[in-house]
């Protein structure tokens, strides 16, 4: 799960890794009154999941509340491309932070050495938006720490990155206390990488986190039920709108826009199961067509939300046929069947042809009833595949 800045910045307080003072908003009206109550020079900072904000013209200064108002309206709703991210996302909020007098930007981040198997802190004096090219060009200003995690951190380690890195002076205080707070949020959350670029030494001296990039591994999610939470509440985009919308978790539906050479994304695809959504998109694609949507519906598959699944998949203008593809197991399919039948009959649904496979306890009967329907049933996803793309043709 990947964290946007203010959040990542929560977890860093939460260690007593010195952030910004700022306040979260989504509209240029809380901007303005915000710096109407708190005079001063601000950092209008666009928060999207996307690296490389500053250059894409993400992050914008404001001395008073009206110019601070002109540039979140300016940013919000502005569809912001970078290098990291050419498909680009669209800018729904904004943190609002008090701007800090630049010295220095060095880079600081930990994450995991597959080949090591162990975590690695990585360092460098020359941070800032420019990071990738150092990493290119002076491989040499960056350097790296290993950390035993039998052993685990002490501050001779953020002492030795601190040299080796050749850091400014002003670093040297509180560096330690934060590769301490980086490794205790590492450990703790299960996290893939965090990373802070810039971290900033003041032109007054004091060291803080001006960016956050954080990325925690699902699978540890549950030891933090609070940050799990977070997951629900940020969609980054219409997909993600569109399923939570209807019930579904924001990573369980994606569209898929037309690719030069490729057959036109005609089939819709409904599956329950991440792996079997994705091996239905295969089977579509193996039998000459393309698939326009990915959609794992979760277990059950109660019928309510099969129909909404279906009116959003077959939402999109280019669907000819839809592939639902089930894997019973121990739901019955017949009951599958008549909850589908149910569901998708009324005129509040686009009819295209629809093509079921299901398999499990009283397929055969799941089967029956969907040919009586007038759906065509299959007993393998590969028949499933090809008929869903022969009806794309119009085919009987
Ligand atoms: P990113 O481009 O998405 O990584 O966004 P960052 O948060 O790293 O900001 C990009 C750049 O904007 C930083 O490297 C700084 O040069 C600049 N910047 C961000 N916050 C401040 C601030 O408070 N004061 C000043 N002077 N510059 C800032
Ligand atoms: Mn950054």
């Amino acid at each position: 799960m990947k964290l946007i800045e203010y959040q990542g910045k929560d977890l860093f307080r939460r260690v007593g890794i010195p952030t910004p003072n700022g306040v979260f908003a989504t509209s240029a009206a809380d901007v303005k009154s915000f710096i109407e109550k708190n005079p001063g020079s601000w950092v209008l900072k666009s928060q999207v999941m996307m690296g490389g904000r500053g250059k894409a013209g993400g992050i914008k200064f404001a001395d008073d509340a009206a110019q601070g108002e002109t540039l979140a309206k300016e940013l919000i709703g502005k569809h912001l491309v970078s290098i990291q991210n050419p498909e680009g996302e669209t800018v729904k909020s904004l943190l609002v932070e008090e701007k800090t007098n630049i010295e220095s930007e060095a880079y600081i981040a930990i994450t995991v050495d597959r080949d090591t198997r162990t975590p690695v802190f990585i360092c460098s004096a020359k941070g800032g938006m420019d990071v990738e090219e150092v990493a290119e060009h002076d491989p040499d200003a960056i350097v790296k720490y290993w950390v035993d995690p039998a052993i685990g951190f002490s501050p001779y380690i953020a002492r030795s990155l601190f040299f080796a890195a050749k850091l400014p002076a002003g670093y040297g205080k509180t560096f330690p206390k934060i590769c301490a707070g980086l490794y205790d949020l590492f450990m703790d959350y299960g996290a893939n990488l965090l990373e802070i670029n810039p971290l900033v030494l003041t032109k007054e001296g004091t060291v803080i986190a001006a960016d956050a990039k954080v990325d925690l591994d699902d699978n540890a999610l549950w030891k933090h039920p609070d940050v799990q939470a977070w997951n629900k509440a940020a969609p980054s985009d219409e997909d993600q709108e569109a399923a939570l919308a209807i019930g579904l978790g924001m990573f369980n539906y994606k569209k898929f826009a037309d690719e030069a050479g490729e057959p036109p994304k005609e089939v819709g695809t409904i599956a329950n199961g991440a792996g079997l959504g994705m091996g239905t998109m295969d089977a579509v694609k193996n039998a000459g067509g393309g698939a326009s949507n990915f959609l794992d519906i979760g277990g059950g598959a109660q019928a309510e939300l099969v129909k909404k699944s279906y009116n959003l998949v077959t939402s999109d203008p280019r669907v000819k046929s839809m592939f639902i593809n089930i894997f019973g197991g121990i739901t019955r399919g017949d009951q599958v069947a008549l909850g589908i039948v149910e569901a998708l009959k009324g005129d509040d649904v686009r009819k295209v042809p629809l093509v079921i496979r299901l398999t499990g306890t009283n397929a055969e009967e799941g089967r029956k009833i969907l040919a009586d329907a007038g759906f065509f049933p299959v007993e393998t996803m590969d028949e499933g595949a090809a008929k869903a793309v022969a009806l794309t043709k119009g085919a009987k």
